[in-house]
């Protein structure tokens, strides 16, 4: 198929990559151009203009930063679009950040296919994320060989805004995850114990999760290369809590949370890995 890329960050760049492996034909713009240039050595073909990159596409895939990335790159590419064409959104931009993308979807007759992902550089990279979609059945069906392609595994969830209604729980799991393990070394350092003893605790136990160990021990030494930057698991916790409002829940948790990881992106972790959270928790701990 005819796939034009948009946004060819940590997740972007590889899955572009992927989809031209694959035999797609593949386009990709970024903002910075400089960043999807490596691309051309896989066969995509790198465009300096987001508008005239979509034309012809069957497909249109956004991979930006955040609900306003995409409308703002959208606003002026989707007009250049053939009617009828594919718009797989994979960013996470939340439920009313769905919303505005489908009403401009309708406005220039696009098809949209609400498929975020989960997993993260390395699945990225290996082709192995997994494919949260929603959408029109025959448009799902069309694209299910490009979800193959950066995919390992692919859940087809219903109607367009499912996919992202489920890509905010399970990052719920994620970032409350991350967070109880990032409090759980700094309370074992602020009680004078090694932490690594709670990895090793845990290991092959009930309570064990391959996260831990593959996150804790950066979190002990303080550094990990970035996977999932802070800045956009902060953006995440702010649209679970948008969703938890629309929907009238508690997410206490949620909450408590959010403003972890606000705190360590005020502190200057903005741009690390999301596991840098743990900062925070130290600096709470030291209180
Ligand atoms: P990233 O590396 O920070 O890339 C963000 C991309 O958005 C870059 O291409 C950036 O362009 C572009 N961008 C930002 N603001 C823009 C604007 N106003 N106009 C045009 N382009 C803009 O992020 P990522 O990790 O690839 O994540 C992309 C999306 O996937 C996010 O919604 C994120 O929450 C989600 N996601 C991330 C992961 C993960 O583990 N990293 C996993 C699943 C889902 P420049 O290069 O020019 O800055």
């Amino acid at each position: 198929m005819k796939v034009t890329f948009l946004g060819t960050g940590i997740m972007g760049a590889p899955m572009a990559r992927h989809l031209a492996e694959a035999g797609h034909a593949v386009t990709a713009w970024n903002r910075s151009t400089d960043k999807a240039r490596p691309l051309a050595e896989h066969g995509v073909v790198v465009a300096d203009d987001a508008a005239a990159a979509v034309a012809d596409a069957e497909v249109v895939v956004t991979m930006l930063s955040d609900a306003v990335a995409v409308e703002d790159v959208m606003a002026e590419a989707a007009a250049a679009a053939s009617d009828g064409a594919l718009w797989w959104q994979a960013s996470t931009v939340g439920i009313s950040g769905t919303e505005a993308l489908a009403a401009l979807a309708e406005e220039h007759g696009l098809v949209l296919v609400d498929a975020p992902v989960l997993g993260t550089k390395g699945p990225a990279e290996d082709g192995a994320l997994t494919v949260l979609a929603s959408g029109p059945d025959d448009a799902l069906a069309r694209l299910a060989p490009l979800f193959d392609a950066v995919g390992g595994k692919t859940m087809l969830l219903g109607d367009a805004g499912t996919g992202t209604r489920f890509k905010l729980v399970m990052n719920h799991w994620v970032l409350t995850v991350t967070d109880a393990i990032a409090e759980t070394i700094a309370f074992a350092e602020g009680v004078d114990l090694d932490p690594a003893l709670y990895l090793e605790a845990i290991a092959g136990g009930p309570l064990d999760l391959g996260y831990a160990h593959l996150k804790g021990p950066g979190m002990i030494a303080g550094e990990l290369p970035v996977a999932f930057p802070l800045k956009h698991a902060l953006k995440d916790a702010e649209l679970i809590l948008e969703a938890a409002e629309r929907h009238a829940l508690d997410l206490a948790l949620a909450e408590t949370v959010r403003d972890r990881y606000a705190r360590a992106a005020d502190d200057g972790h903005a741009e690390q890995d999301m596991a840098m959270v743990i900062e925070a928790a130290r600096a709470t701990s030291a209180r």
